[in-house]
């Protein structure tokens, strides 16, 4: 999978190195785990994915951008896979998501990796988490039709927020909390499942 990675592009060498090290199949269904290291995202119920190998470490690539993170908050845990990925090379790692049932899986997963630095919670991730603010990496895996004002009032100075943007055409974008205020990048077109608003159990 991570040879793969690197064909397509993936050049950052803590991201691929930590994805060598977490197995993607502890994340999905047993039907589907013969295809867990294959490109591809794959259902993990309640109408959500686990994103593709290639999105994940392109995201992470992105949010790193060369830096050492200690602390950084992804929104939309979903299987917990990203935020095992994460917990390999971030001191602290805070992960939300708004569908309860899935929390209960990504909790498992993640204590089965050791990964006792990943902190989960219940909540709707367009509002950040402001008590552990502020952040040098916030990664949506869910697109927005515009940026959550609270996530870029919640990057340190310095921080970066990797997110889809847009409802039907997306693009991933990088805004950067710079000296001279905040700075979008606009990438490559994406497909992620939407953002959608509250929480559900
Ligand atoms: N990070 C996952 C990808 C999960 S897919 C991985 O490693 O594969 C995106 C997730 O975002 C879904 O589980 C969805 O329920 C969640 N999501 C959507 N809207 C949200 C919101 N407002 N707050 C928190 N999570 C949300």
């Amino acid at each position: 999978m991570v040879e793969r990675l690197r064909e397509e592009g993936i050049r950052d060498e803590i991201v691929l190195g930590a994805m060598a090290e977490v197995p993607r199949h502890i994340f999905v269904d047993e039907a589907l785990q013969s295809r867990a290291y294959e490109d591809i995202a794959l259902p993990i119920g309640f109408g959500q994915t686990i994103s593709a190998p290639l999105t994940v470490a392109r995201m992470l690539e992105l949010a790193r951008a060369g830096r050492t993170l200690s602390k950084v908050l992804e929104i939309g845990t979903g299987c917990g896979y990203q935020a095992a990925v994460l917990s390999r090379f971030v001191r602290e790692v805070y992960s939300v998501e708004r569908i309860s049932a899935l929390l209960g899986k990504a909790r498992k997963g993640l204590r089965e990796l050791h990964a006792s630095n990943v902190k989960v919670k219940h909540a709707d991730g367009h509002l950040g988490l402001e008590p552990m603010a502020p952040f040098d990496a916030i990664v949506m895996a869910a697109a927005a039709p515009a940026v959550p004002e609270p996530l870029t009032a919640q990057l340190a100075p310095g921080g970066r927020l990797v997110m889809p943007l847009g409802t039907r055409e997306q693009k991933l974008v990088v805004i950067e909390r710079t000296d001279r205020g905040l700075v979008e990048t606009v990438l490559e077109g994406v497909n992620f499942v939407p953002m959608l608003p509250g929480t559900r159990v």
